[in-house]
């Protein structure tokens, strides 16, 4: 029985630990992305004020150009060039404030010390059963070599009675008779014949369900 339930409480912690482990995971790779997009941006903002530099510079060598062109093709040419890099500017202006934005919004985002409080929990519950996990493996190798001692030392007749019986009702398969003399299992009164010998220390199988029954002082 032990055995059965240190199994299934290693089981349950495997379960819960790769659930964990899953939003642990999730939460790390958030992150990255967040950090990801946050250096995009800024090299986008980047590119922006080159760009926005870029088209300044222009403007104004058209406009230190306009002096000194003689014909008016040339002169209405440069306005027009002129014109069209200050609006080229302006343009990419209100992008990189739409990006600066955009970049404060990320940068609180990063600043938030919630998920990252949460993780830390997160991870902190995972050593924790991971550490469980190992002390009920030792524990169950433990069980394992007792119950192969006990094994070896009931050996023959009984213990392939006792696997039959195992196989056949599953465990519990031997229980201590409760104070009124009745199997603990089904409850049936045992009879008086029966009883005498559980009380001498026999293990004898209930006639009612057919599990093993024995006798326990009172402690
Ligand atoms: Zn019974």
């Amino acid at each position: 029985m032990e055995v059965l339930r240190t199994k299934t409480a290693i089981e349950k912690l495997q379960l819960r630990i790769e659930e964990v482990m899953e939003v642990v995971e999730k939460s790390k790779e958030r992150r990255e992305a967040l950090l990801k997009k946050i250096e995009e941006v800024k090299a986008e903002i980047e590119r922006h004020r080159e760009m926005v530099e870029e088209c300044r510079g222009k403007a104004k060598k058209a406009e230190e150009r306009l002096n000194l062109v003689k014909k008016a093709e040339e002169y209405r040419a440069l306005l027009k060039e002129k014109a069209k890099q200050e609006d080229c500017a302006i343009k990419l202006g209100e992008s990189l404030k739409k990006l600066e934005e955009e970049l404060r919004a990320l940068e609180r985002e990063k600043e938030d010390r919630k998920p990252l409080k949460e993780l830390a929990e997160l991870e902190e519950e995972l050593s924790d059963m991971r550490y469980s996990q190992s002390r009920l493996r030792g524990r169950l190798e433990e069980l394992e070599r007792e119950l192969e001692s006990l094994r070896s030392e009931v050996g023959g007749d009984f213990l392939q009675e006792y696997e039959r019986l195992k196989r056949k009702h599953g465990l519990p398969i031997a229980l201590p008779i409760d104070a009124f003399g009745a199997c603990g299992s089904c409850g049936t009164k045992l009879p008086s014949a029966l009883y005498s010998r559980l009380v001498s220390g026999e293990v004898v199988v209930c006639p009612s369900c057919g599990r093993l029954v024995y006798y326990e002082e009172a402690v």
